[in-house]
């Protein structure tokens, strides 16, 4: 097969001081890509700054002959977001890639969750995915053309203790994703989500040493390279990543029950269904929520 490049494409990459965005960075700028490495360079909890965790990626992708400039601003205020877009548009002209990778975690229970832990999280995961897409989004749509990776995680996707910050800014950012492949369609936009596995900073407190050493964020690198590639027509999809593993996730619904002709419904009529309603026997997907909306109207109709 021939190599997938990405010569003349821009890339903007957040979070890409270390970790996933890291690798994602190192792998584009290795195939052509002229990378803005943007990176706050905070503690894994958000707080402070640091502009050597960018600069030390620039560094390493210009000694092996690629293109790249350090972003430092960030993801989690609108003004602060369009300015990592800016500096694609001010250095290269363009951006044809966006990968929304910065993140934060302040994990708690939800009793001791403090409404800080709640809403730093927000701003920068989904704040800052939503932030992010919406600047770069204009410069996509007038070249007709553009690829969004953004991060979810499986927390949100299937919940996990200690994460209700995170798993709800995770599943937001999946959601936000799916309507951007819609309204990008018509531009050759392609959005997608991707959930990861990989050993970083993140996922220290959570995984053994000899584990994380061997849950390379390069192993997750590959798939976003695809996702950001320009022969890639997949778009409104999830897909997850980690330690070799590749699978594609979705959100399906079961055939269901339709009551048809009665005047009520009643809660035990229901009940009474209540295996048919929960079998995901015959599940589909749904390509847009007007399809799933059509879908039951017309039960309604007897279609
Ligand atoms: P990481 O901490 O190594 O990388 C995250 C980077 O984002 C850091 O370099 C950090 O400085 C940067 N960042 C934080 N806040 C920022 C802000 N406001 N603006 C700009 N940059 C900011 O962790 P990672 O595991 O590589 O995480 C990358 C992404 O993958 C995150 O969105 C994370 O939630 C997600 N994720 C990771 C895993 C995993 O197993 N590692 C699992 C699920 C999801």
């Amino acid at each position: 097969m021939e190599q997938i490049r990405f010569d003349g494409k821009v890339a903007v990459i957040t979070g890409a001081g270390g970790g996933l965005g890291k690798a994602y960075a190192l792998l584009l700028a290795s195939r052509g890509a002229k990378v803005v490495v943007n990176d706050l360079g905070g503690s894994f909890d958000g707080s402070g700054s640091d502009t050597t965790p960018a600069q030390q990626v620039v560094d390493e992708i210009k000694s092996a002959g690629g293109e790249a400039i350090a972003s430092y601003d960030s993801v989690a205020e609108y003004e602060s977001a369009q300015k990592i877009i800016a500096t694609a548009l001010d250095t290269y002209g363009k951006v044809d890639i966006l990968i929304n990778n910065a993140g934060i975690l302040r994990d708690k229970s939800l009793v001791k969750m403090e409404l800080d832990d709640y809403r730093m999280v927000m701003s920068v995961h989904l704040d800052g995915t939503f932030f992010c897409t919406k600047a770069a989004f204009p410069s996509m749509k007038e070249q007709n053309y553009g690829r969004i990776v953004s991060t979810a995680s499986a927390a949100g996707l299937y919940g996990n203790f200690g994460q209700t910050n995170y798993g709800a800014a995770k599943m937001g950012i999946a959601g936000l994703m799916n309507c951007v492949a819609q309204e990008g369609g018509r531009y050759n936009i392609k959005a997608n989500t991707i959930v990861p596995t990989a050993g970083t900073r993140l996922t220290f407190t959570v995984m053994p040493e000899d584990v994380i050493s061997k849950v390379k964020p390069e192993f997750v690198a590959p798939l976003v390279g695809w996702l950001c590639s320009e022969g890639c027509e997949e778009s409104g999809k999830m897909f997850s990543a980690g330690a070799g593993y590749f699978a594609r996730a979705a959100v399906v619904e079961g055939a269901g029950v339709t009551f048809g002709g009665e005047n009520e419904i009643t809660i035990e009529m229901l009940i009474e269904k209540m295996d048919q309603i929960k079998s995901l026997d015959s599940a589909r997907e749904y390509s847009s929520a007007m399809e799933q909306a059509g879908t039951v109207l017309s039960k309604m109709s007897g279609e």
